[in-house]
Parts: structure tokens; C-alpha cells; sequence
């Protein structure tokens, strides 16, 4: 098997090591969960509960109310205690549902399938739709919309994305290794679902484990397991896109205008717990890691679950945190509240003390050309930070600001150490609002 390549990406240290053996364990349901109407990329879902409501696990408690949305569903069985605006992991105060366990862990009928490979596209779409199910990758966009925006058009191939480039996360690794056959599962679902003639599963050449055990499961199935070099940032869908099919997404496109759509394993596993045992999506691995981390790991948790309750699991603090992150650390989100529940898009909690936390003071452009070399987007960071800092945002967007893809490589590899990606991101804000 060869490994597939793409141009640019850097080399951090990857610290999967920590985490990346280590089984899923299974945390117990939070005692409150705190459930965000929004969990996803577009419109918050409107609450379908009110204050001392009763519900069940797996009970529809958000609805979609626009194109760009996804369902939301409780975690757990108890009662509703509020409806109100709480902190989540995007630094914003959003409309969250927030409800006390009972302990009960009673279930709504879930409506499972023994076999279901059988069912049409439209059941199995709709299924996706009913289960709330997002890109687990991190992205978060509704995978039912993706489906749809690509239903007017050929689709070629289907990737799945078990790349997992950030460094220290490790919660795809171990759904492949342990989830294997509803990985295989959700990926020929999907397939069926976007009428798509081919699946490639695509995986870090660092993960041989999963290499194998996927391979073995795809059994003499039409799904090809290829090798992605292991480097930040091979998961990028793009990237992905260009390195598997060597096609390329036009500026401002979308992976279907070129034949492709592209879903991170993760998200494969919720669509076969969907589709097999009717399960909404509920819960999701979050890696736990980091050096102040007491017992890192991989845990199965309830979506709603706050942060401190999984830290807590994690064996807690071993000394004073620096920085939390929700996410990895090329483009997690850092934490200031760690009241703030796991979601959907929640792939990893890291706590990191000073040692590791560095920081810089930008010197003076060097011209050296290092972040044009490592940019995945092929762009001119350096021009598009100077145009951002001197308010230009026309000539920014004519370098092409909005192709990129926030990998933070150019900031990672410069060595005047400027914040490159934080002004081409401010850059992008304002070109959006023009
Ligand atoms: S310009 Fe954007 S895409 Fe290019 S390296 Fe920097 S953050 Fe990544
Ligand atoms: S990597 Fe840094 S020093 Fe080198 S050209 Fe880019 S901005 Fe300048």
C-alpha cells in the first residue's frame, strides 16, 4: 500500500503515543446535563422542552427550524430544569436545555434495524436527519445537508477521513480500532445515502492498527483503505480531496462540485448507530490528554457531560492549568470555564501546565518563505498578514484569504514567530461582512 502525499503541512510533535492504545472506557451519564441548541455549524435548533418537562434518553428536545440545522436529543432521562442561555466551548453563551438526571437511564423506543444495508436512500437520509448526526471531525457541519447540497450531482467517490492529524487526539484511532465493522457499516450507508459509486477510507500512515483492522473488515467489499502520509494538517478535506482522488476543489467550492464528499469516521459510526440500533446522536469519544492530565485516555461520554466531570475522569489535575483546550492544539478552542458541557463537535479535552504553554513576542518578517512552503492552500501568508495589519482587506481577499483553511501551519513554522493565521482569520472576518 502506498502512502499518499500532499503538498505543504508541518511536522509538530504528534504525543498520540500518550492516549493512542489506551480502550474507549465508558463514562457514566453526567448528573446534569447541559444540552446547547446549537451543536453544529448553522442555525441554532428550536427547544421542543420547557422547565419541568419530563424526558427520555434519546428523546428529540431541539427541532430544526432551517436548511442549515440539526436536531438535537437529551443524553439522558430526567427532568428539565431550565431553559436558558450557558456557556459553551465557542466562548458564547448559547440557548441550552439543561436537564437533571433521574439515574433511571430510560429509554424512547429507538426503532432498530436488523439489517440496515436493506433500507432505501431516502430512509436511510432521513435516519441521518432524525439522529441530529454532524461531521465528528470537528467540523460539525449537519451530515444530512451535505448529503443534500450534492444530490444534483454525480458523486464519485466517498472518503472517509480517519486521518486524526492534530496532535495528541486520538478518539478516531480508537473509534477504527474498536468501532471497526460500523465504521464499515456507516461508510456503505453513507455511500447508499449520496449515491456514491466508491469508498476510500483514508487513514495516517501512523495508525497501522486501524490500517489493518479496517482492511480486514472491508473484507472483498468495493472499499479501498489507503495510506495518508502523517503530517498536520492530512486531514484537511481539501487536502484530503487532492492527495486520494487528485482532484481539486475550486476556490470557494465544495467537495461535490468535483465528484467528492468527504465524512470523518466518526461520523460513519454515528450514522450505523443510527441506522442499525436508532440511536440519535448522544455521545461521542472525546480524547482526554495533556501533561497535567493524571490518567489520559479515550472516553465514551454523553454528549451535555461538563467538562470538569470529564477532567474529573481523567483523574483530574496533576498541578495548576495553563491552558485547556477543547479540541487539538493546532486549532482548538482555549477554555476559560470548565462548566462548559462536551457537544457534538467536541473531539478531545487537553489541559496543558506553563511548561508547555509558550509565548511569543512577534519580531520582524525575515523573508524567508517558510509559511508560503508549509501554506496546504498555497497561499502567501506573510502578504496576506501585512495587507490584514494595514486594514487592506481587498487586496487580502485578492491573495486569496478565503481559501484558507485555518490550518495554523504558517504561524506554527514561522521562526519570527508572527501571528500569521490570527490576521489572516481576522482578514477573512471582514472580507465575510463586506
Ligand atoms: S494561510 Fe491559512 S491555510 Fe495557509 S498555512 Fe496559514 S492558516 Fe494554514
Ligand atoms: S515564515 Fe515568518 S519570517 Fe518567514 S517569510 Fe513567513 S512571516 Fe516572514
Amino acid at each position: 500500500m502506498k502512502t499518499i502525499n500532499f503538498r505543504g503541512g508541518v511536522h509538530p510533535e504528534y504525543s498520540k503515543y500518550i492516549t493512542a492504545d489506551l480502550p474507549v472506557k465508558v463514562l457514566p451519564p453526567p448528573e446534569i446535563a447541559i444540552i446547547p441548541m446549537v451543536q453544529h455549524v448553522g442555525e441554532a435548533a428550536e427547544p421542543l422542552v420547557k422547565k419541568g418537562d419530563q424526558v427520555k434518553v434519546g428523546q428529540i428536545i431541539g427541532k430544526i427550524c432551517n436548511t442549515v440545522c440539526a436536531s438535537v436529543h437529551s443524553p439522558v432521562s430526567g427532568t428539565v430544569k431550565a431553559v436558558e442561555p450557558r456557556p459553551t466551548v465557542n466562548g458564547h453563551a448559547l440557548l441550552s436545555v439543561v436537564i437533571e438526571n433521574d439515574g433511571l437511564d430510560a429509554v424512547i423506543d429507538m426503532n432498530p434495524h436488523p439489517d440496515p444495508i436493506q433500507l432505501s436512500a431516502a430512509e436511510i437520509q432521513k435516519k441521518i436527519e432524525s439522529a441530529g448526526i454532524v461531521g465528528l471531525g470537528g467540523a460539525g457541519f449537519p451530515a444530512i445537508v451535505k448529503i443534500n447540497s450534492a444530490k444534483d450531482h454525480k458523486i464519485d467517490y466517498l472518503i472517509i477521513n480517519g486521518s486524526e492529524c492534530e496532535p495528541y487526539l486520538t478518539a478516531d484511532h480508537r473509534v477504527m480500532a474498536e468501532y471497526t465493522s460500523e465504521v464499515i457499516l456507516g461508510a456503505k450507508l453513507l455511500a447508499k445515502a449520496s449515491g456514491a459509486e466508491k469508498i476510500i477510507i483514508a487513514v495516517e500512515e501512523n495508525k497501522p492498527e486501524c490500517i489493518a483492522k479496517l482492511t480486514e473488515a472491508a473484507g472483498s467489499s468495493a472499499i479501498e483503505v489507503v495510506k495518508v502520509v502523517t503530517k498536520y494538517p492530512a486531514g484537511s478535506e481539501k487536502q484530503l480531496i487532492k492527495a486520494v482522488c487528485n482532484r481539486e476543489v475550486p476556490s470557494n467550492g465544495l467537495p461535490y462540485q468535483v465528484g467528492v464528499l468527504v465524512h470523518n469516521v466518526g461520523t460513519a459510526w454515528a450514522v450505523a448507530q443510527a441506522c442499525q440500533k436508532g440511536r440519535p446522536l448522544i455521545e461521542r469519544v472525546v480524547t482526554v490528554s495533556g501533561d497535567i492530565i493524571k490518567e489520559p485516555g479515550n472516553f465514551l461520554v454523553r454528549l451535555g457531560t461538563p467538562f470538569k466531570t470529564v477532567i474529573q475522569a481523567a483523574g483530574g489535575f496533576t498541578a495548576e492549568p495553563a491552558k485547556v483546550l477543547a479540541g487539538g492544539p493546532m486549532m482548538g478552542l482555549a477554555q476559560y470555564n470548565l462548566d462548559v458541557p462536551v457537544v457534538k463537535t467536541v473531539t478531545g479535552i487537553l489541559a496543558f501546565s506553563q511548561k508547555e504553554v509558550k509565548q511569543y513576542d512577534p519580531m520582524p518578517c525575515i523573508k524567508c518563505g517558510r509559511c508560503v512552503e508549509v501554506c496546504p492552500a498555497h497561499l502567501m501568508p506573510v502578504r496576506i498578514e501585512l495587507f490584514a495589519i494595514n486594514g487592506m482587506w481587498d487586496e487580502a481577499r485578492d491573495y486569496g484569504a478565503m481559501d484558507c483553511i485555518e490550518c495554523g501551519c504558517c504561524t506554527y513554522i514561522c521562526p519570527s514567530k508572527r501571528g500569521l493565521f490570527h490576521w489572516i482569520k481576522l482578514a477573512k472576518s471582514k472580507i465575510a461582512k463586506v
